[in-house]
């Protein structure tokens, strides 16, 4: 633009010269040299001269002043085109900015943003609260009812969101079915926020003409207790959220490092676990189950150990827990499984009718292969079926069809089954008049408390009273003292097990405290 004016100029700056001097002073010298023309009066020269002059001139002024016109009128255009472009750039910077910022769907602020925003709070701030909160049956709704409908309820769950938080927080989509919330209230109103987002969900959403419900897990971190950069607050606000989705969701959870250490230590038990038994770091205890009348033996319980080559012994307890959640339990009760029946069967040549119970966890009870399974093992080992027990939990007996169908399989082969820790779970009392199961096993804490607490003691008579009537059998379990094995004989319990008669030992211990074939301890 600048240089077209330049050039311009110049080229009006030529014409000038050329039409109003140079051209008008040829004309004029031509006129007197062809006409002869001499006047004594030098008024005529000068009249001829600025005749000649005009004559030249005013064309090019007319066409000069057009052309002056036309460009300033081109360039006033050229001006306003280059503003509007200049205000379309500015309105697409704010638009590219905007969609950069912000989440298509709901409108809220995005993840990008989320980052933006929590780096600088971080900076500034001294105190600042991260709730991250992750839908509990999205991928439900969304499967069911289409993706369209899905993005319907988002929308709708982000307008929910923000009509219920408070002033001093935003709420931001971190993406799919997860949200986040900042607040800039104290940290301790966190919870507050958490619990009145948790009771706004419990108000149906109606998308498409139904009303669907969800409820949220919600996980808190706090600035500057649980990190000081974006990165660590979002990630411990994130676990948090986890172990609320663990706890079944529906709830919030504040994040706590030792919450987290703990999970660490189960994580690392899992991968050495991995290797405890091909490195035959897993061994087998049992604890003698006697009749509390004749003080015989009558079974062993087989209980897992574990020989950690850094821990020292690991208890059941830690680690079945983190081999039923790893999948790993299948493979450690297939290996009890088969080395207890081996264990026993060798003992049945002192006597074939010592019986064995084996711990079965609800993962490979709810497996269909499990009865054949069990079945081959028994083949594989011949150790007879109706010597063999099988331990469960209450929880394993409820509602669903698959565990009645398992259990009557088992049942098929002659495999006695038991219920383990009787009282402490969710006993389905109408179930157990039609499941097939022979022994009911008194859990320690009612044999612990009987002597010192006398409802405990009725407790205890009404459910010896209540398998004798459903003709099963009665096994009292964690009896340490004298006077609980005769009380518990008195009302009515034929056997029991505990510290009092022997801990739970290894193999080669049992042969040499019992003599096997008279079922009586030696030493
Ligand atoms: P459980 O089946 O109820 O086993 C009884 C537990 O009580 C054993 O703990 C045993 O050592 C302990 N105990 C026995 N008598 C007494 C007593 O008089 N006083 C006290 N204080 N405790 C006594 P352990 O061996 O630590 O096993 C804990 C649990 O781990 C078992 O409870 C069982 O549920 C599970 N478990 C053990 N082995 C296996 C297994 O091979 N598979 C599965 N799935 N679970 C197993
Ligand atoms: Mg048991
Ligand atoms: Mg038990």
């Amino acid at each position: 633009m600048e240089l077209a004016t330049q050039t311009y100029k110049y080229k009006r700056l030529f014409l000038i010269i050329t039409f109003v001097v140079i051209l008008p002073l040829i004309a004029e010298e031509s006129l007197i040299r062809i006409y002869h023309l001499e006047f004594n009066n030098k008024i005529w020269y000068s009249l001829l001269g600025t005749g000649t002059m005009l004559l030249f001139s005013t064309p090019v002024f007319i066409y000069l002043f057009r052309k002056a016109d036309k460009t300033a009128y081109s360039l006033q255009k050229q001006l306003v085109e280059n503003k509007e472009i200049q205000q379309k750039l500015t309105l697409t910077n704010i638009e590219l900015d905007y969609n950069a910022n912000h989440d298509f769907l709901t409108g809220l602020q995005n993840r990008y943003r989320l980052f933006r925003v929590l780096d600088k709070m971080t900076a500034e701030r001294s105190e600042l609260a991260i709730l991250f909160l992750d839908l509990d049956r999205f991928k439900s709704i969304n499967d069911t009812m289409g993706h369209l409908s899905g993005d319907k309820f988002i929308k709708l769950v982000s307008m929910r969101l923000r009509q219920t938080i408070p002033m001093g927080s935003q709420v931001f989509r971190h993406g799919g079915d997860e949200f986040v919330i900042l607040s800039e209230l104290p940290n301790s109103r966190a919870v507050e926020i958490a619990q009145h987002i948790l009771d706004a969900f419990k108000e149906p959403f109606e998308v498409n003409n139904t009303f669907l419900y969800t409820s949220a897990s919600i996980g808190i971190s706090h600035l500057p207790e649980h990190g000081s950069d974006s990165v660590t607050l979002l990630k411990n606000a994130d676990r948090a959220m986890y172990r609320a989705k663990e706890l079944g969701g529906n709830t919030y959870k504040v994040f706590s490092q030792s919450a987290e250490n703990e999970e660490l230590k189960k994580l690392m038990l899992e991968n050495d676990l991995r290797n405890a038994l091909e490195t035959d770091q897993l061994l087998i205890h049992y604890q003698p189950v006697v009749n509390l009348a004749t003080g015989r033996l009558k079974s062993f319980e087989a209980l897992v150990r574990w020989k950690h080559p850094e821990l020292g012994l690991v208890p059941p307890g830690e680690f079945i827990p983190v081999a039923e959640r790893s999948g790993l339990i299948n493979d450690i009760g297939t290996w009890v499984l088969e080395s207890a029946c081996r264990q026993v069967k060798e003992w049945h040549s002192a006597n074939d009718n010592l019986g064995l119970a084996v711990n079965v966890s609800i993962r490979q009870f709810k497996d269909p292969k499990f009865p054949v399974f069990v079945k081959d093992v028994l083949e594989i080992t011949q150790f007879p079926a109706h010597l063999l027990i099988l331990e469960i939990t209450e929880s394993m007996m409820l509602n669903d069809s698959e565990s009645v169908r398992v259990i009557e399989e088992i049942r098929s082969l002659g495999i006695k089954l038991a219920i383990d820790d009787f009282g402490t779970g969710y006993s389905s009392l109408s179930k157990l008049g039609f499941l097939p199961i022979d022994y009911l096993k008194i859990d320690r804490s009612f044999t612990m408390e009987m002597l010192t607490h006398e409802p405990m003691q009725s407790i205890v008579q009404t459910i010896i009273d209540m398998g004798r009537n459903l003709d099963m059998e009665l096994i009292a379990e964690g009896i340490e003292e004298v006077d609980q094995s005769t009380l518990l004989a008195q009302c009515g319990c034929q056997f029991g097990q505990g510290y009092l008669f022997s801990k739970p030992l290894p193999a080669e211990e049992i042969e040499i405290t019992y003599n096997l074939s008279t079922l009586l301890k030696v030493k």
